[in-house]
């Protein structure tokens, strides 16, 4: 099944280890976010391309939905409540709606990493400024494949993604969206299970 829905792709593109990519998704297309390798994190944000100040939002998606995790069926709503994305498909089961993107400040304050790493804040930068959005435009993204586990006392886990090769979630856009997707850059913890692999995109 999975082969005959991967030739009716319209498009399809790898997101290499630590990089990023930004690309519109009209309205009622769906898109799938693959990870080809296994427990690969891809951080998402989207925006709304006739006016990107209204933005996915995690903080409305959790108020709606009442709930830390999403489902299939259940929508990703925008900063103005309104219904951004649709969740049609999942593979996995276990995303993270709560961690900022990687960000050299935060290599510096967790790891103690003072140099030059890639990150999903400054691959978020990179790409958005192809559309014109600066750096203020970055929220906490979707953060999708990460394991983060929540405990009664409000104790937070970040396990090892659940995503096998060839994983997927697929979601339809309710409206026109600039979207930006990263293969997270953090080889230092469980998050991406040690190491960083590609994320492919597939819009239908
Ligand atoms: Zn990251």
């Amino acid at each position: 099944m999975s082969g005959r829905l991967m030739d009716s792709a319209k498009d399809r593109f790898i997101i290499p280890a630590q990089e990023g990519r930004a690309f519109k998704l009209p309205k009622d297309r769906k898109m799938r976010v693959i990870d080809p390798e296994g427990k690969q994190v891809a951080d998402f944000l989207a925006f709304n391309a006739a006016e990107p100040r209204e933005y996915l939002s995690t903080g409305a998606t959790i108020d709606n939905n009442g709930s830390l995790y999403i489902k299939v069926g259940q929508y990703l709503y925008s900063n103005l409540y309104q219904p951004m994305l649709q969740v049609t498909a999942d593979t996995v089961g276990a995303h993270d709606l709560l961690h900022p993107p990687c960000s050299p400040e935060m290599y510096r304050f967790q790891y103690g990493i003072a140099g030059p790493h890639p990150s999903c804040q400054e691959n978020f930068k990179r790409v958005l400024a192809g559309f014109g959005l600066d750096e203020s435009y970055i929220r906490t993204p979707f953060n999708i494949f990460m394991n983060t586990r929540v405990y009664e006392d409000g104790r937070l886990e970040i396990k090892e993604p659940l995503s096998k090769p060839g994983d997927y979630i697929e979601l339809i856009a309710m409206l026109d969206l600039i979207v930006a997707v990263t293969a997270c850059s953090v080889a230092e913890s469980s998050c991406n299970a040690g190491r960083c692999g590609p994320i492919m995109i597939e819009i239908y």
